[in-house]
């Protein structure tokens, strides 16, 4: 234990704060932090541990003297990962609530692009469209790329709808009812038979760009891309060349290179795809603040800290 208790500072944008403040004091009394300082300003030279929105503003820690972890409030580390000033442990953001959200919207997407529902919805026009019934989920293939926290929530729940389920990852993986890849003959072989595709890879140099012109023109003739990874996962070039020519079917996009996406962006206009503002998921105040409660429980403790990112692989 601690000869004092901890500081901890609020670094987010203002709405937040008030999102979280009430949950999170909620957290740190049931984890026996109840005597913490929670603020959203302090002392540098105070603080012990900071929960962190890489929007915050906040990008030097250097000023944080006795600082003994940041714990980002996200999934996704891309804007904090390399920050040369950071050098105590970096956790992120791993919450049921986060989870649920992105299966149901994954779910959601792929069971719309499945079922063919875009035919019947946009097309109430008199036109009686017969013969138009949908396979079964067992005669489709989906392949979820990244099966970290979110892709194998998601690849469990698409199986359990009786999809053929394809994941790819960056170590080898067994996961029950998945058939799983790694490696770039891996991917190779997965993009091959996937007639959907879901990207829940992080933001590193080694995925940019992982759909590509050359992977691209590996999936089946119409295949469908469904994004909530990370915009640079794709180069947006190659992706609108392969829905002009047909090779891609549509593609749904929440996340991109620059958000908010451009009005001028050729994503908006294109009758091939569907874009949402990077909602796919958000981290959710009440199941995220126990989250963090934890990990300030155990550095107090002396315990090592839970989803530590390992900032050499930059996730
Ligand atoms: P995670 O638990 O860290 O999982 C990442 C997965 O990607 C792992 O399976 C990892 O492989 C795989 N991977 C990493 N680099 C790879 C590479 N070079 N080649 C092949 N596979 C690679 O992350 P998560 O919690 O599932 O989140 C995934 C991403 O979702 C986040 O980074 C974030 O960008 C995004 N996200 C988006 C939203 C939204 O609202 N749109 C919300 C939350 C998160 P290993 O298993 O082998 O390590």
């Amino acid at each position: 234990m601690t000869d004092r208790s901890p500081v901890v500072l609020f670094a987010a944008k203002t709405e937040r704060w008030e999102q979280y403040e009430g949950p999170l004091r909620t957290a740190f009394d049931a984890a026996g932090l109840g005597d913490a300082t929670l603020t959203t300003e302090a002392d540098p030279a105070e603080v012990d541990y900071i929960i962190y929105a890489p929007n915050s503003g906040l990008t030097d820690f250097t000023p944080f003297t006795r600082l003994k972890a940041v714990l980002n409030l996200w999934a996704g580390v891309e804007d904090v990962t390399g920050n040369p000033t950071l050098n105590v442990p970096l956790a992120r953001m791993v919450d049921d609530g986060l989870t649920e959200g992105m299966v149901e919207w994954v779910t959601g997407h792929v069971l719309r692009h499945h079922l063919g529902m875009d035919t019947h919805i946009h097309g109430q026009d008199g036109v009686w469209r017969a013969g138009s019934a949908p396979p079964l989920a067992r005669d489709r293939t989906v392949a979820v790329l990244g099966l970290g926290v979110l892709g194998a929530a998601c690849a469990r729940a698409l199986s359990a709808l009786n999809f053929r389920v394809l994941g790819w990852s960056r170590s080898a993986k067994s996961i029950d009812g998945i058939e799983t890849a790694h490696g770039e003959d891996g991917l190779d072989a997965t993009l091959r038979r996937a007639e959907i595709v879901v990207l829940l890879l992080p933001d590193t140099p080694a995925t940019e760009n992982t759909l590509n012109a050359r992977t691209l023109a590996l999936v089946p003739r119409g295949a469908v891309i469904v994004n909530p990874g990370r915009g640079p996962l794709i180069d947006d070039d190659a992706l609108l060349q392969a829905l002009d020519s047909g090779q891609v079917g549509h593609a749904t996009l929440d996340v991109f290179r620059t958000e908010p996406l451009p009005p001028e962006h050729p994503y908006w206009a294109h009758p091939r795809v569907t874009v949402t503002p990077h909602i796919a998921s958000e981290t959710r105040p009440i199941s995220a603040a126990r989250v963090i409660a934890e990990n300030i429980r155990r550095g107090e403790a002396g315990e090592p800290f839970l989803h530590l990112v390992d900032r050499g692989a930059g996730y």
